[in-house]
């Protein structure tokens, strides 16, 4: 059995806590390798570590530092198959889909090769006579970054890249179910040339994350996960005084207009719902055509569609579109709601459950389904289901649609179809979800803009990658700054107005 490690100071550790996790094979069913998990004296010593490395990686210039995730793209660019044939043997996505997550994260990491342009203060000169105001921002000093499993490689880069260009030194706790991609991408920094100690990969469960959380050093806490993991982070790193943004779960609508391109939105909704398994927190979950006529041709339409899905393994070749769920409790939890959706009246239209493939029978595998008819009081449509799994909400109106996203309790992504640019402007701006997509089905923002959810799929403030990455990861330092010419006119008692 392969026993993984922390990366501390450069170097590959053996946990000591004598508590592992087993990492699975989800195509399989097989345990392949057991991850430590972290005590909180580890996880301090980690820090403690980090501090005295952050300290003089602060005092590289920032060009330099820029100059280590160039280092890091190239390399990681070079290792994308590595990387993406990790990443799938952990999580079970498509090798395509796993290139993809690479991909996504090397774009913040791109994006972070211009971070000494993000970093630059602000001045103005004679704000008095004399007297010049300038702002600086420094790196906050110990971060931590919690990631979870959907994304092994592409938001462990979200929060490492801009974390750590900015002066930072980082404690990353990716998630224990698919942990080996954040140990490669490690192996990678350190190869580009990061100072040992800038990045250490902790692993781990609550302990780990407790640990981080309750420490003095660590100043910013990143997380990404489930919402009722979100506030609860969120909540104990505030009572700690530190800064944090805790991005949660989804439950993304898209609205389908009458006067839609009813192909291109079956399509949309095809690959949005059921890529990666819908294991994705922009997943589409539920569809809103509005009016009888659309939803009954959308339904006609996406029957086939989904009908034809294949599901398979990673190794499984070019044809297979979406891999197995992440463990026998995700796959039992979602065959669980589906089957609610069915005994609360909701029309099952295609019941991906009891699917079984040759060779891999114990793996966490369940074909795609899709509902029509569901209310928003079913539990299908309040859960978020994580799973491949489309629930249709049919709406009569623009409006009643427009409700039906803005009274749900997540506010992550959205989008609607139609042809008509008024109603789409209309949607946009008053749509109170964070990320929106007009004939677009999964609006994840490029790496130079910014990611975030709105409502119970965020909490604190600041989105993460792009200009608010390193708003969030450095702090703010503005000088009042007078030099005299020769007289000295007295002490200023009075607090006044520059004149
Ligand atoms: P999760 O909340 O179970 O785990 C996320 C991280 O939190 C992991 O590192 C895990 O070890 C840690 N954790 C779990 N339980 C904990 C506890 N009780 N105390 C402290 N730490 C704990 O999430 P997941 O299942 O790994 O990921 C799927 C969820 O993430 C979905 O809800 C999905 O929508 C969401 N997600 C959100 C975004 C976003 O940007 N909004 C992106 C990707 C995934």
């Amino acid at each position: 059995m392969k026993e993984l490690t922390h990366f501390i100071d450069g170097a590959a550790v053996k946990g000591t806590s004598g508590r592992f996790s087993d990492v699975l094979n989800p195509a399989t069913g097989e345990v392949q390798a057991k991850v430590p998990l972290a005590s909180a004296a580890e996880v301090d010593a980690a820090v403690a570590r980090a501090e005295i490395a952050q300290k003089k990686w602060a005092q590289v210039n920032p060009q330099r530092r820029a100059r280590v995730m160039m280092k890091f793209g190239q390399l990681v660019n070079e290792h994308m198959d590595a990387l993406a044939e990790c990443l799938s043997r952990e999580h079970g996505k498509t090798l395509p889909d796993a290139r993809g997550d690479v991909q996504r994260g090397l774009e913040v990491v791109e994006v972070c090769m211009g971070a000494p342009a993000m970093l630059k203060g602000e001045y103005t000169g004679d704000a008095g006579p004399g007297i010049d105001l300038y702002s600086m921002r420094q790196p906050l000093g110990v971060v931590a970054g919690i990631t979870p499993f959907n994304f092994p490689a592409m938001i462990p880069m979200w929060k490492m890249a801009p974390a750590i260009s900015a002066g930072n030194a980082m404690i990353l706790k990716p998630s224990e179910r698919t942990p080996s991609t954040a140990m490669m991408l490690a192996d990678l920094l350190k190869e580009a040339g990061l100072p040992d100690g800038v990045l250490q990969v902790v692993h781990g469960g609550k302990e780990a994350v407790d640990a981080l959380l309750d420490n003095e050093t660590v100043q910013a806490v990143g997380f990404v996960g489930s919402t009722p993991i979100a506030h609860y982070i969120y909540s104990r790193a505030a009572a700690q005084g530190k800064r944090a943004q805790c991005f949660g779960g989804a439950k993304n609508h898209m609205l389908i207009m009458p006067d839609a391109d009813l192909d291109k939105a079956a399509d949309a909704l095809v690959g949005a719902g059921y890529g990666a398994a819908g294991e994705r927190c922009m997943a589409i979950s539920v569809a809103v055509p509005v009016g009888q006529e659309t939803a009954d041709r959308l339904i006609e339409k996406l029957v086939p569609k989904i009908e034809s899905l294949k599901v398979g393994p990673y190794t499984g070749g070019a044809d297979v579109d979406f891999g197995p769920l992440i463990t026998a409790a995700s796959k039992e939890r979602v065959e669980r709601l589906i089957q609610s959706g069915v005994d609360q009246g909701a029309d099952l239209v295609v019941d991906g459950r009891g699917l079984s493939i040759q060779g891999y029978e114990n793996g966490f595998f369940t074909g795609a389904s899709l509902f029509d008819n569901v209310t928003p009081d079913m539990e299908i449509y309040r859960e978020e289901i994580f799973g491949p799994v489309l629930c249709t909400v049919r709406a009569e109106t623009y409006e009643e649609g427009l409700n039906l996203v803005m009274e749900n309790d997540y506010g992550n992504g959205t989008a609607i179809y139609t042809a008509d640019g008024d109603t789409a402007r209309d949607f946009a701006t008053r749509v109170n979800v964070g990320m929106v997509g007009v004939n677009f089905p999964i609006p994840v923002p490029l790496s130079y803009y910014s990611f975030g959810g709105w409502k119970k799929s965020a909490f604190g403030d600041l989105n993460q990658y792009g200009p608010d990455a390193f708003r969030f990861y450095t702090k703010t330092k503005t000088v009042t700054s007078r030099w005299f010419s020769g007289i000295k006119d007295g002490a200023a008692l009075n607090f006044k107005a520059l004149d």
